[in-house]
């Protein structure tokens, strides 16, 4: 059964070729998502589940024998919270990979999240309908779930509980510890499935990763993250990213690669466009970076 899982992964799914302009993820196919549910949900290995968020982002349910946790809760416009509850009645812990709203866009749903302090001020910002809307307005082109599908319960007024490096989610029979990795926001965090070698990486291991934001910190910290990640690369095999397919941990050499040659020169930078604003562009083998020439 995981090697079959494994199969499907590296060799039944198709890295993107076209980078979505308008969101750090590959192009969703709006039309055909149209008449589909909001939320696709597949079990990709034991126990893990990736509900795909309208092709917008994902967000990956994991199952342990006494409680299970829900990582990242993407856009937030449809309801997470009973979408979960079909899938697992254990008791859930909710987690953010990072502030953005489209991976806390349903914290609102839940009672508790945690996730990094640095992240915590963003994500309370972003909890409102307002930014829900532009948010998914900017991702989705304004595509909407059903009436049904929407989150029709009260808001909680969502508590945020601070974790860093090396906190340990204990589901009993499988262990989720926190990674720091600070660069597409400061307080961006990885979560690794120790038993079973998987590591939630957020935005921090995308096909195209977005380092030219506001917040993100200069690209020289993003690679002292990115060869953090590569001295543990022995603890996990599988990357599972925010947006875009998984992908075998040895990508995180490429992601090396591309950033050293941002900072040594020798990369042919591109421009590069987005609704989040314009920056320079390189890549190298499957790894791209959008970056900012002033926050090397
Ligand atoms: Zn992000």
């Amino acid at each position: 059964m995981k090697g079959r899982i494994l199969l499907l992964i590296f060799f039944g799914l198709t890295l993107p070729e076209v980078y979505y302009t308008s969101g750090n993820s590959q192009k969703p196919d709006i039309s055909r998502l149209q008449d589909e549910p909001w939320f696709s949900v597949k079990e990709i290995g034991k126990g893990v589940w990736l509900i795909s968020d309208h092709g917008a982002d994902n967000i990956y349910l994991v199952e342990g024998k006494d409680s299970a946790i829900l990582i990242d809760t993407g856009l937030g416009v449809a309801d997470l919270r009973a979408t979960v509850r079909k899938i697992t009645g254990k008791p859930l812990i909710v987690v953010n990979t990072h502030g953005h709203p489209d991976h806390s866009g349903s914290n609102y749903q839940f009672e508790i999240v945690y996730m990094h302090p640095a992240d915590i001020e963003a994500a309370k910002q972003f909890n409102i309908p307002e930014a829900r809307a532009r948010s998914s307005g900017n991702m989705l082109q304004g595509n909407t779930p059903r009436e049904e599908e929407k989150f029709h319960g009260k808001p909680f007024d969502t508590r945020y509980i601070p974790v860093t490096e090396g906190h340990v989610f204990n589901l009993s029979d499988r262990r989720i510890q926190v990674m720091e990795t600070p660069g597409h926001t400061p307080g961006s965090i990885c979560f690794l499935d120790v038993e079973n070698k998987i590591l939630f990486s957020g935005d921090n291991n995308n096909g195209l990763v977005w380092l030219f934001l506001e917040n993100c910190t200069p690209l020289h910290k993003y690679l002292e993250t990115l060869q953090k990640q590569q001295k543990r690369i022995s603890e996990f095999t599988t990357l599972m990213p925010g947006h875009g397919e998984p992908v075998s941990s040895d990508f995180i050499n490429d992601q090396i690669a591309c950033v050293k040659s941002i900072l040594d020169g020798t990369c042919q930078a591109k421009e590069y466009k987005s609704f989040a604003g314009n920056a320079m562009i390189c890549s190298y083998g499957r790894a791209s970076v959008a970056y900012r020439p002033d926050n090397l």
